[in-house]
C-alpha cells in the first residue's frame, strides 16, 4: 500500500480582464468550480461520480487499496493576475499540509493550467516546484482543464499530466480516471517516456466545443491514436489565448512506453491539428445581426434561438455584466426573449427591497468594463430568489450552486436574469430557479463562450455566436500582445503575430 497525497490549486487567469485575484477570490465561494477547502469534503466526493477529477481518482486509487490522504483543494472565479500574496498563501498551506501529514509515496494535484500571478507566467510549474521541495522523488502527476497553457518546462517537471477532452468540461471525472491509471503505472515502476510540441496557432473558445466540428473528428482521431503500441495517453490542450504570456496557445503531450511511441503519437496528432487548422474559423454577428435574424427565424422556428455573448463570459475572466446584447433586444422590440446572467449585486439587492410585482427604474450592468455604461429602463419585477439550488446539466453535475441574491425582471417581452455571484451561463436551472423556462422562449441569450452548448444546443433552433464587446475577447488579432511568442498564428490561419 503506498500514501498519495491529493491536493489541488486551480484559477484560469485572463491577464487582459479588469479585475485581479487576491486570497479573498481563493477564501470565496465560486459556483462554477467549487471551493472545497477541507480533506473530508474531498473524501466524501469517492463514490458520487461528481464533475470533478479528484472523484474520479479517488475512485480508482482507492480501489487499487493505496491510502488517499485529501489535503486541500481551491479555485477562484477567472479573473485576471494571481496576486503573489494569493499564491505564497495557498502554495505556503498546501506545502504545511504535506510536511504535518506526510511522508507520502506519490503526490496527485487537480490544477487548471492556466495560472498566471505576479511573479510567474508558468504557475503551475512553480506549485511542482514547490511541492518536490517538500516530497522529494516521488511521482506527481496533475491533471488540467484543456484550457490550460502548457509550457515544455511543466511536462519536464511532472512526471505525468492529463487534460480534458471535452468542451463543456463534462469529462472532468473521467480525467481524474486517466490520472489515476498513469499514477498506477508509475508506482508500478514501469518505464514512461514523454514527448511535446505547441501548434503554431492560438484557438478562439467559441471555435472549439467538443460539442461540434472540427472538434468531434479531431476527439475521434485523438483515441485512435491513444490505442496505438505502447501509447499510454495523449493530450490537446486547446490553451487559453487571453493570456499575454510567452507560450499562451495549444498544446500536445503525449506518453508511452518507448520514447518511440510517445513520438510517434505525438506525430501523429500534430498532423491531425495541422489538417484541421481551418476548421476553427467561424462567423460572427453583431448584437444588432444577430438579434435581427434570431427574430426572423422566430417567426417559425419551434425551438429558441440561442445567442451566445461569447466575449462576455465570466468562465474568462468576463465581467458578465455588458448590456450591448439587451440594450439590442430592447430596440428592436423582441418578444419572448430571455437573457442572462447579467451580474448587478446592487440592481438585485434594489429589486429584492421593490418586491415582486414593482415597477422599478434601475441603471442594469454596465459598471464594470471601463469605458461601458448600464442600461437604464423601467422593469417589472417577475420572481425573486435567495440561496442554494441544484443544477441540472451536465456541467454542474453533483454540485450545489448559489449565485446570491437573484431576480427575473422584464422589459416588455424581454426577460433578464439578475445576479449577485459572476458566474457563466452554463446551466437551464439558473433561468428557471427564477421562473424562466428557457425552451419555452423564442430568444435565449446565454453570457457562455462554450459551456452553455451542454445545455442549451439541445433546445437550440440554431446557435448564433454574438461579436459584443467584452473582457472575454475571442479575436486573437484584436489583444494587445506584448510577452506572446513571435510567429505564432493569431488564430486559425491568422496572421503571424509580431511585436
Ligand atoms: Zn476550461
Amino acid at each position: 500500500m503506498v500514501r498519495i497525497a491529493i491536493a489541488g490549486l486551480l484559477h484560469e487567469t485572463n491577464t487582459f480582464a479588469p479585475m485581479i485575484t487576491t486570497y479573498a477570490d481563493f477564501a470565496g465561494d465560486s459556483p462554477e468550480m467549487p471551493h472545497i477547502h477541507k480533506p473530508e469534503d474531498l473524501l466524501g466526493l469517492k463514490g458520487t461520480h461528481a464533475n470533478v477529477s479528484t472523484a474520479g481518482f479517488l475512485d480508482v486509487m482507492s480501489d487499487q487499496g493505496h491510502e488517499l490522504v485529501p489535503l486541500m483543494l481551491a479555485s477562484a472565479q477567472p479573473a485576471s493576475t494571481v496576486t503573489k500574496d494569493a499564491f505564497d498563501r495557498l502554495t505556503g498551506q498546501m506545502i504545511d499540509l504535506l510536511r504535518e501529514k506526510g511522508p507520502f509515496d506519490a503526490v496527485y494535484l487537480e490544477l487548471h493550467g492556466a495560472m498566471v500571478t505576479e511573479e510567474y507566467e508558468d504557475a503551475e510549474t512553480e506549485i511542482q516546484r514547490r511541492v518536490r521541495s517538500v516530497v522529494g522523488n516521488v511521482p506527481v502527476v496533475a491533471t488540467f482543464d484543456l484550457h490550460g497553457n502548457i509550457p515544455q518546462m511543466a511536462v519536464d517537471e511532472f512526471d505525468a499530466l492529463v487534460g480534458y477532452r471535452t468542451y463543456p468540461h463534462i469529462d472532468v471525472y473521467e480525467t481524474g480516471v486517466r490520472a489515476a491509471c498513469l499514477m498506477q503505472h508509475l508506482l508500478e515502476r514501469k518505464p514512461i517516456f514523454k514527448a511535446y510540441i505547441q501548434l503554431p496557432y492560438l484557438i478562439a473558445p467559441s471555435t472549439a466545443s467538443s460539442f461540434t466540428e472540427p472538434c468531434i473528428s479531431i476527439y475521434k482521431k485523438l483515441e485512435q491514436i491513444e490505442k496505438g503500441d505502447g501509447v499510454l495517453s495523449v493530450t490537446f490542450m486547446h490553451g487559453f489565448l487571453l493570456s499575454d504570456i510567452y507560450h499562451a496557445g495549444p498544446s500536445l503531450f503525449t506518453y508511452g512506453t518507448t520514447q518511440e511511441a510517445a513520438d510517434n503519437a505525438l506525430d501523429q496528432l500534430y498532423d491531425v491539428l495541422m489538417d484541421y487548422e481551418g476548421g476553427f474559423a467561424q462567423r460572427m454577428y453583431s448584437p444588432d445581426e444577430a438579434v435581427e435574424r434570431a427574430m426572423k427565424i422566430a417567426e417559425w422556428a419551434e425551438k429558441p434561438v440561442v445567442l451566445a455573448d461569447v466575449q462576455d463570459n465570466a468562465g474568462g475572466g468576463g465581467t458578465s455584466d455588458t448590456v450591448w446584447v439587451l440594450d439590442a433586444l430592447v430596440r428592436h422590440n423582441a418578444r419572448d426573449a430571455a437573457l442572462g446572467l447579467m451580474y448587478d449585486p446592487e440592481a438585485a439587492k434594489k429589486i429584492h427591497i421593490a418586491g415582486v410585482g414593482a415597477q422599478i427604474e434601475l441603471d442594469l450592468g454596465g459598471k464594470l468594463m471601463p469605458g461601458h455604461s448600464p442600461f437604464h429602463g423601467r422593469f417589472t419585477v417577475e420572481q425573486l430568489f435567495e440561496g442554494d439550488f441544484d443544477p441540472t446539466g451536465p456541467v454542474g453535475r453533483g454540485m450545489k450552486a448559489n449565485l446570491g441574491k437573484m431576480a427575473h425582471i422584464r422589459i416588455g417581452g424581454v426577460h433578464i436574469v439578475v445576479s449577485s455571484v459572476r458566474a457563466q451561463m452554463n446551466d437551464r436551472s439558473f433561468f428557471r430557479v427564477v421562473g424562466i423556462e428557457p425552451e419555452k422562449m423564442k430568444i435565449v441569450v446565454v453570457k457562455s463562450t462554450n459551456h452553455y452548448r451542454a445545455e442549451f444546443q439541445p433546445i437550440a433552433q440554431e446557435i448564433l455566436i454574438v461579436e459584443a464587446p467584452g473582457a472575454h475577447i475571442e479575436n486573437p488579432r484584436i489583444l494587445p500582445y506584448k510577452k506572446l511568442r513571435e510567429g505564432v498564428r493569431l488564430g486559425a490561419l491568422g496572421p503571424e503575430f509580431r511585436k
